[in-house]
């Protein structure tokens, strides 16, 4: 039953929230969110007339901490009760140093010191208001999909990478955990899981894979099994952030039977081995090429996503050309590309290789993207003619605005959707192909 608001809820303090970063950093905002509205907080629209600021950074690369410095600043100065939170809290004396009037700065993950501060500065209204959480918790993205965080922290320590130094060593959730909140969201109608972590393939090797109660049984730890089961609530699942360890083959399975969506996000990051030897990039002795293609003999339908660094220190012409050359026999479906930025603190800065000059960088990511998008306009027109399963983010009067199987949401392509019946958001419809262009299809309802 939901509790109708009272006159006590109007006096409930008035928070504004800024969200940066990745989808990690979202699955914490929303957490911080519920909480906040599990103990009868108002969300407010403005940061002038909240009685507090809360915003949660992003420290990845420096144009990252630039922009979250830029949204501590417009907060201070519309608001000026701020507290920080995030991946940029675990290094307080930049902020502090920029402004020193911040309430507090707490490291990503600490809810708990986020909720201290949270009390400190606006203490709670008396009467919490739990009804008035939706079942789901608090999504910051549409109702439609929802980002599942299965694990945090990562055993990895790519060359340049600080996530490690900033969220620590693999700490992975309890497979009945994440089995119950995916459980929920699927009945409050989220019809994507979007499953995510720093590494997933590494799931539960912090646990010793053990198992969990869930239901009437118990569930290991183990990144198969999970998969298997989440491919059971009869929601897509999708899965981000793979390495191509070899266990991951079994799970290609589970795509070709339909449990799991045929897409795999594996950040490669490059494909010279003396590059990933440099980067100490997870898996960077296993022959990718190989794998993906027994992948593909088990899941023909298999899409593979992912993103890619050039102008890592000592990156060579050969080491440029031999990338551009792996990409052409991968053939992956969708794929972004970074020009490397020395992010403070990583372990790249000090390798003592030289340094590639903006400008080579600048024409590498070009040849880069243009390699790519020729590869991906070959793929997509591959799909004309074809009847493609469509599930819609955007409704519209006569073209509504979906993603297929391979395509996640904001960072692979759309589908649009023409329809004499109206779609909804949600919605997964079976689409004919008509047309294609470098990264979108568009199409009919059938
Ligand atoms: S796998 Fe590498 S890039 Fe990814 S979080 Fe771990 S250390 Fe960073």
């Amino acid at each position: 039953m939901t509790s109708e608001p009272t006159a006590s809820a109007s006096a409930a303090p008035k928070v504004s929230f800024v969200s940066l970063g990745c989808p990690k950093a979202l699955v914490d905002s929303e957490r911080i969110i519920t909480r906040l509205r599990a103990e009868g907080y108002q969300l407010s629209k403005s940061h002038a007339g909240a009685d507090l600021v809360i915003v949660n950074t992003c420290g990845f690369l420096d144009s990252a901490k630039a922009e979250s410095l830029e949204a501590i600043g417009t907060a201070m100065g519309e608001n000026g009760r701020v507290i920080v939170t995030g991946c940029m809290g675990a290094e307080p004396e930049q902020i502090r140093e920029a402004f020193p009037g911040v309430l507090a700065i707490t490291g990503p993950q600490a809810y708990e010191s986020v909720m201290g501060a949270v009390h400190e500065a606006a203490p709670p209204a008396h009467d919490p208001f739990l009804d008035l959480v939706p079942e789901q918790g608090v999504k910051l993205t549409p109702r439609h999909y929802a980002y599942l965080k299965i694990s945090e922290g990562c055993n990895n320590r790519c060359t340049f990478c600080i996530i490690p130094k900033l969220r620590g060593d693999l700490v992975s959730r309890p497979a009945g955990d994440v089995l119950r909140e995916a459980e929920r969201l699927v009945k409050a109608g989220v019809k994507e899981l979007l499953v995510i972590s720093q590494d997933t393939s590494a799931y539960g090797v912090d646990l010793k894979y053990a198992e969990s109660p869930w239901r009437d049984r118990s569930v290991r730890a183990r990144f198969f099994d999970l998969s298997r089961e989440l491919g059971s609530f009869g929601a897509w699942v999708r899965l981000h952030y793979v390495y191509p360890y070899p266990h991951v083959d079994e799970v290609i399975g589970l795509m070709a039977e339909g449990l799991v969506l045929p897409y795999l996000d594996i950040p490669f990051q490059h494909a010279s081995p003396q590059v990933l030897k440099a980067m100490r990039r997870p898996a960077h002795q296993e022959k990718t090429l190989e794998r993906i293609n027994k992948w593909r003999g088990i899941c023909p339908d298999l899409g593979v996503r992912s993103t890619f660094i050039v102008g890592f220190p000592g990156e060579t012409d050969e080491d440029f050309e031999l990338l551009l050359q792996w990409l052409e026999e991968a053939k992956l479906e969708r794929v972004g590309c970074f020009k490397f930025e020395p992010v403070r603190g990583a372990a790249a800065n000090a390798l003592g290789l030289p340094e590639v000059p903006d400008a080579v960088k600048q024409s590498r990511y070009k040849r880069f993207m243009e390699k790519q998008q020729a590869i991906s306009a070959r793929i997509l027109k591959g799909r004309v003619g074809k009847r493609l399963k469509v599930i819609i983010d955007e409704a519209g009067p006569s073209v509504a605005k979906g993603r297929s199987q391979w395509d996640a949401p904001e960072i692979d392509g759309n589908v649009y959707v023409a329809s004499r019946r109206p779609l909804r958001v949600g919605d997964i419809v079976t689409v004919k192909i008509e047309r294609a262009d470098a990264y979108d299809l568009h199409g009919v309802a059938v």
